[in-house]
């Protein structure tokens, strides 16, 4: 069995610093954060944005800058010098640091928790209505996610037909469609089978046939226990109402953020402009009709799953259901002032992009926030930290002797889940971080640079930008050179 550690790809590429500040999300979110605020201030848009959503836009400008500070690497063969720069650690939409996070887990998943059985994603989405709601109770979004995941385990449980039969799940609580509207949905990754306890050991047993009719059911009776659930918490007015305790004023301006978010039509956050481009190549991940259900508003979809010894597709299907929300690749902006979101895969109506303006972007950025304490990955089942079946179905550790490059410290085997930057590239790209540029040696950390009259020096030596980039001063009333304001100083329709 090849070793899951092993590079991806052949030959190591030399690191390039990807520059966060040359990129088409960095442009519009530098251009018009500022107008999108001074709007606000003015009251000419009447919606709030959420104290952790302004953190992290702030944040993301200054993510990847070697100016706001840098890790320096230094190569003992050559004297050779590197610098690296530090992140956002954003939970939104930073793509680089969420990409991060996304290779990070996937790969201890695949290598400390996830046993070498099939995988089948259920994906669950909510209605319209609900979104809004959604999208801020982490405590009501939590509960509905272990309604649904408890049904589906007990659907796999009831298959297998035998005493205590048990299967185990990773859910992400995702927060945006793929053109950034605000949209909760889950992606549960079930392992397709289940375990029980045979003379001491645990058998496993693939799920040998899912049918159409059988993912209906579940949607019904999973929705059957949410009405309950809602009914027993007076909350049935889940779709319409705000909370009964909340202040009204600030958390309005919120809700009317959210609302917008969701549907994408009215601003600020819409309205987008649907396009028809000629048909992008078709992504690893496909969903067929079969196995696809919807009600009442609600749809689950079950019909991608990776096989047992498939590994890059097991790994690939946790990737998809942990991405971030956004791409670099998929944003571009356009000569009429607007930005253009390609997405993953054609909506059913044929739609393959959406333009929209600049702060309708932002308002999508913010929203894809999720609020402090709002918990993105959920386990249950034998996956469950606190499962006595979890270290059972675990991989067992690869042999040591070929588990480590050639030159590389020794990683303890004690359990530690983390797992350094420079691994994550090499196994995620192929490009090696450590890699000498010059002598192809091995490089070290020397030190960590974080006070400003430090910083300057080091980068006008090496040519890089010493000051951090300045954002666009606010444009000004009474359009704010905005197409959607425009309109709506205007009442223009069209
Ligand atoms: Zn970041
Ligand atoms: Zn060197």
């Amino acid at each position: 069995m090849a070793s899951s550690l092993a590079p991806r790809i052949g030959r190591a590429a030399v690191y390039e610093r990807h520059r966060p500040e040359t990129t088409a999300l960095y442009e519009v979110v530098s251009d018009n954060l500022d107008t999108l605020y001074a709007a606000i201030d003015d009251g000419a848009l009447d919606v709030r944005i959420p104290k952790h959503a302004k953190k992290e836009l702030d944040a993301f400008l200054d993510c990847g800058l070697l100016c706001r500070g840098f890790a320096r690497l230094w190569c003992a063969g050559c004297n050779e010098s590197r610098l690296v720069a530090f992140s956002c650690k954003g939970r939104g939409f930073c793509p680089s640091c969420m990409g991060r996070r996304m290779c990070a887990t996937s790969a201890n998943l695949i290598d400390h928790v996830l046993p070498e059985v099939a995988l089948r994603q259920w994906v669950l989405t909510f209605p319209f209505a609900w979104r809004r709601r959604l999208a801020k109770d982490g405590a009501l979004f939590a509960d509905l996610t272990r309604l649904f995941v408890e049904t589906v385990q007990s659907f796999y449980a009831k298959r297998e037909a035998r005493r205590g039969a048990k299967t185990g799940s990773i859910t992400a609580l995702q927060r945006t469609s793929s053109d950034l509207r605000l949209n909760p949905h889950l992606h549960a990754l079930f392992l397709d089978g289940a375990y029980h306890e045979a003379g001491g050991e645990l058998a496993w047993v693939e799920l040998p046939h899912l049918r159409t009719r059988e993912v209906g059911d579940i949607l019904e009776h999973a929705l059957r226990r949410m009405d309950k659930h809602l009914r027993r918490r007076g909350l049935l007015d889940v779709a319409t109402a705000n909370d009964a305790d909340a202040d009204h004023g600030a958390a309005d301006a919120e809700d009317a953020l959210a609302a917008s978010a969701v549907s994408g039509q009215t601003p600020p956050a819409g309205p987008q402009w649907t396009r028809g481009l000629p048909p992008a190549p078709a992504s690893a991940l496909s969903f067929d009709k079969p196995l696809c259900v919807s009600l009442d508003g609600f749809t689950l979809h079950a019909a991608t799953r990776a096989g047992s010894h498939d590994l890059a597709g097991r790994e690939a299907l946790l990737r998809y259901a942990l991405r971030p929300p956004l791409a670099t690749d998929r944003l571009e902006t356009r000569p009429d002032g607007l930005v253009r979101i390609t997405l993953k895969r054609a909506y059913a109506d044929g739609t393959l992009a959406v333009d929209l303006d600049p702060l309708s972007l932002i308002c999508r950025l913010a929203t894809s926030v999720p609020p402090p304490r709002y918990h993105t990955v959920k386990y249950a089942g034998v996956l469950a930290p606190a499962s006595p079946w979890r270290a059972r179905v675990a991989p067992k550790p690869a042999e040591p002797e070929k588990a480590e490059p050639e030159g590389e410290p020794k990683r303890g085997r004690g359990g530690s889940t983390y797992r350094p930057w420079a691994e994550l590239l090499m196994r995620t790209f192929g490009i090696d971080v450590l890699e000498c540029p010059k002598c192809k040696g091995r490089m070290k950390l020397i030190a960590m640079v974080t006070e400003r009259s430090s910083i300057r020096p080091f980068l006008t030596g090496v040519g890089e930008l010493v000051d951090v980039p300045e954002r666009s001063p606010s444009r000004g009333p009474p359009y704010w050179k905005s197409v959607v304001m425009r309109r709506k100083a205007t009442g223009d329709a069209e």
